[in-house]
């Protein structure tokens, strides 16, 4: 066993663990001897391969592949098995199971193209960058549904979920959970899966005997569900330094099938988009995709003419929110984003309708302010690049110019009644303030539109009847960059709450099961996010103090929270820090599971109070627009009066809980996706990258218990469903009385017991009722 020691040099990393158990002559049980193959730890590449040359009594000579020779403590080796790698199907084939066999393991198996290896019962996946044919085509996922194919791959996963869900074992619902950091891999593996379902629930590939080679009829739902995917990327996702088509949204999809296994329909939840990308982007980084294909829209001859009149308001116009000469993808084009909108059933003029707000927030970028008085006012500037934006905004939204820009100027101040009369105070607002109010409607409107498509994608997606689910979460990977801010807690929190879930299931309770069961057991350590996360939203926790400040609403609350929060790191000092370094802004450290990342205090409860200007609101509800006015009309609703407004984190922490709930109440299956360099290379496998990837989500810990456990676990009333019938009829009666009683009492005498208990059998899996624990000890 290795616990994972947390690096001091960078929140990043993480060094290769030392083992303090280590003896000088052993190994394993083994002792060094020359000729031996070992691994030796390594700065750069973490474990390196070698043999031993010599052996003194206080250290060892190994000999690497290079030819030199390098003396290493004995606490630096580990015995190398002698094993094809590539060969190793499943990480608990691996004796021994430790960080330097299994990052060779995937290494090797990487170099050969080999991108799944199966850990336990996790799959990891390797990012290949590049196609690897034919790992996804259409004879690969009959091969993996007819059990022809059993190495490890995604499918192998999405078949279990399938198989459970149609033979009605475990839980029957199904969860797959595909995480990684960012451009690991996670949608493109959640596209496969959903593909792969569509294909094995057809119900021409279920009904009737199909010619392999023949493709099957796309139902309508079917098609639909694959449509949804290029509207949500191209209004969800953008490029960013760590990949050009990053998801800023999370997704659980649930699809949604009859008993018999055919597909129905799905349902989609997002969580949170990252809707500041509308207005801000860091450095080389891009605005969401759907803006690049609109203002890229050269020879895209086929566009409806309701559209190119409206497309024609943005050509030969800079956009500040778009900056030139970013590159995009020839896949990403207006013309595929326009079919899948058709497809999914968007008419002609619910497209115009979606196009024209997108257009307004285009020109509502291009608005900008001059000061009239310092730190008091300020006015609409005529702005270099377009003059025209104001005009074309108010038009686009329908309102009118001068309401808009007296929304954004200025800002209504009803300090209380007098005599029963409504005293209204109207204050002009600075140019900083004007600037935020200005973004601030540019993401509301984006964020209402977001919303909206996904509204509108679930109606036609939606079964009406269905009886189990598979859902899969496409989440974001944790987040840390130089500034981190809200946007990054609520990442990172959301990943701690998924891999509590991955402890609790794949850790902590396999373990305790072996207790239960009294099987003897040596328990293994592992790294438990749970006190983290205690921290972050428990009781006198990081966010209960970020909610309290904004119910507080007072001025500086900067810094005062930033001296609270120095106050709670005293009490919670291994999971909350203050920087060493000192910061100009106050800040805090999360020491999370994946790496510690300093989060900085500047904005944080502005950014958690998200409050929306009433006279925004007042104005796009009083548009002519009626597809504005549809999108605002249940604005209200969401923090009506009397009732204390929801902070961005508690809403998240619902939304997140609702999610766990419905995780625990399915049967989890777990795909990590692992990026093997940072610069989304094609070939590169960078070990220490990667390791720390490893080491962070504790996949050697998974590997270990899986292998010192039993190979297979089943439920005792799921054993029973597939095997009770083995039994002969003594047996049957010693086991079942209870079957017994209800033969007497209620069935025909005539009837042959064997039936009768088949039948009875059945009935008493279904409603077990036995007490568990009595029956668990017979598994
Ligand atoms: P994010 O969290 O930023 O959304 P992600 O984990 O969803 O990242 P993807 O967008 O799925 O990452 O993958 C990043 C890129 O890696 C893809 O655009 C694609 O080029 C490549 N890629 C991922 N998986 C595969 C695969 N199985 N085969 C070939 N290329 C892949
Ligand atoms: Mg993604």
């Amino acid at each position: 066993h290795t616990k994972i020691k947390r690096g001091t040099e960078s929140p990043y990393s993480v060094r290769p663990p030392r083992k303090k158990s280590y003896s000088r002559k052993h190994n394993n049980g083994l002792a060094f001897q020359p000729g031996m193959p070992v691994f030796i730890r390594d700065e750069k590449e973490v474990w390196i391969e070698g043999v031993v040359a010599v052996v003194t009594s206080k250290c060892l000579n190994i000999r690497l592949s290079s030819g030199k020779v390098r003396m290493c403590a004995v606490s630096d080796v580990l015995i190398r098995p002698q094993v094809d790698f590539t060969q190793v199907n499943n990480l608990t084939h691996l004796s021994p199971i430790n960080a330097a066999t299994v990052l060779t393991c995937l290494h090797k198996r990487y170099e050969q193209d080999i991108l799944y290896t199966t850990a336990g019962t996790t799959v990891v996946a390797i990012n290949p960058f590049k196609e690897v044919p034919p790992l996804y085509s259409r004879q690969t996922v009959y091969a993996y549904h007819d059990k022809l194919k059993t190495d490890p791959h995604i499918f192998v996963i999405a078949e279990e979920a399938h198989t459970r869900l149609v033979r009605q074992l475990g839980k029957v619902n199904q969860s797959i959970i595909v995480s990684g950091e960012s451009g690991a891999g996670k949608t493109v593996s959640a596209k496969h899966l959903v593909r792969y379902m569509t294909i094995v629930s057809n119900p021409e590939f279920i009904h009737t005997q199909t010619d392999l080679n023949q493709s099957l009829t796309a139902t309508t739902i079917e098609s639909r569900i694959l449509d949804s995917n290029p509207i949500l990327e191209a209004f969800g996702n953008a490029a960013t330094h760590r990949n050009s088509n990053s998801s800023r949204f999370g997704k659980y999809i649930h699809l949604q099938f009859e008993r018999t296994g055919e597909l129905q329909g799905a349902s989609i939840r997002t969580y949170l988009l990252e809707k500041t990308r509308v207005v801000h982007q860091c450095d080389g980084e891009s605005n969401f995709h759907i803006f690049y294909q609109m203002c890229n829209l050269t020879g895209q001859s086929t566009i409806q003419s309701g559209l190119q009149t409206l497309f024609g308001r943005i050509e030969d116009v800079d956009f500040k929110i778009v900056p030139a000469g970013q590159d995009v993808e020839e896949n990403r084009d207006l013309q595929h984003t326009l079919e899948a909108m058709a497809d999914i059933g968007l008419s002609s003029s619910k497209q115009r309708d979606v196009f024209q707000i997108l257009i307004a927030i285009l020109y509502l970028g291009n608005v900008e302010f001059s000061v009239v008085q310092e730190d008091i006012s300020c006015a609409i500037s005529d702005d270099v690049v377009s003059p025209e934006g104001l005009l074309e905004t108010s038009n686009l939204l329908g309102v009118m110019p001068k309401h808009l820009e007296e929304a954004i100027l200025h800002r209504k101040i009803e300090p209380g009644r007098a005599n029963s009369r409504r005293t209204i105070f109207v204050k002009p607002v600075t140019a900083i303030e004007a600037r935020s109010r200005k973004d601030c409607l540019a993401m509301l409107l984006y964020s209402r539109l977001f919303h909206w498509l996904v509204d509108f994608i679930n109606i036609q997606i939606q079964a009406d009847h269905f009886d189990n689910t598979i859902g899969l979460l496409d989440i974001y990977g944790f987040e840390l960059f130089e500034d981190n801010s809200l946007e990054q807690l609520c990442i990172n929190y959301a990943n701690e709450k998924l891999q509590q879930h991955y402890v609790k299931h794949f850790l902590k309770d396999l373990q305790k099961e072996y207790e239960d069961e009294h099987i003897s057991w040596v328990n293994i350590r592992f790294t438990d996010n749970e006190p983290c996360l205690a921290m972050l939203e428990g009781t006198g926790s990081v966010f209960g103090l970020l909610n309290e400040e904004v119910y507080l609403n007072r001025k500086c609350s900067n810094h005062i929270l930033g001296e609270r929060l120095v106050e709670l790191s005293k009490k919670c000092k291994t999971h909350l820090k203050r920087p060493k370094i000192f910061a100009s802004q106050p800040s805090f450290i999360v020491v999370h599971y994946a790496g510690d990342v300093c989060y900085s205090v500047n904005r944080l409860v502005t950014k958690n109070r998200d409050n929306v200007p009433v006279e925004l609101l007042g104005l796009l509800q009083s548009s002519t627009n009626p597809f504005i006015v549809e999108l605002f009309s249940d604005y209200q609703t969401e923090d009506a009066p009397g009732r204390k407004k929801k902070t961005v984190l508690s809403k998240f922490k619902g939304s997140l809980d609702c999610l766990m709930s419905c995780l625990n109440a399915s049967d989890s299956h777990y795909i990590r996706c692992i990026k093997p360099n940072s610069s989304s290379e094609i070939g590169l496998f960078d070990r220490q990258y990667t390791m720390q990837q490893l080491q962070a989500c504790g996949i050697i810990e998974s590997v270990e218990i899986c292998k010192r456990g039993y190979a297979a676990r089943m439920p005792y009333d799921e054993f029973l469903h597939r095997y009770g019938i083995l039994m002969n009829d003594s047996e049957r009666m010693k086991e079942f009385p209870i079957v017994e009683e209800e033969v007497d009492s209620g069935m025909d005498e005539e009837e042959p017991l064997e039936t009768i208990c088949r039948l009875k059998m059945q009935e008493v899996v279904k409603n077990i009722s036995t007490p568990k624990k009595k029956l668990r000890r017979r598994t």
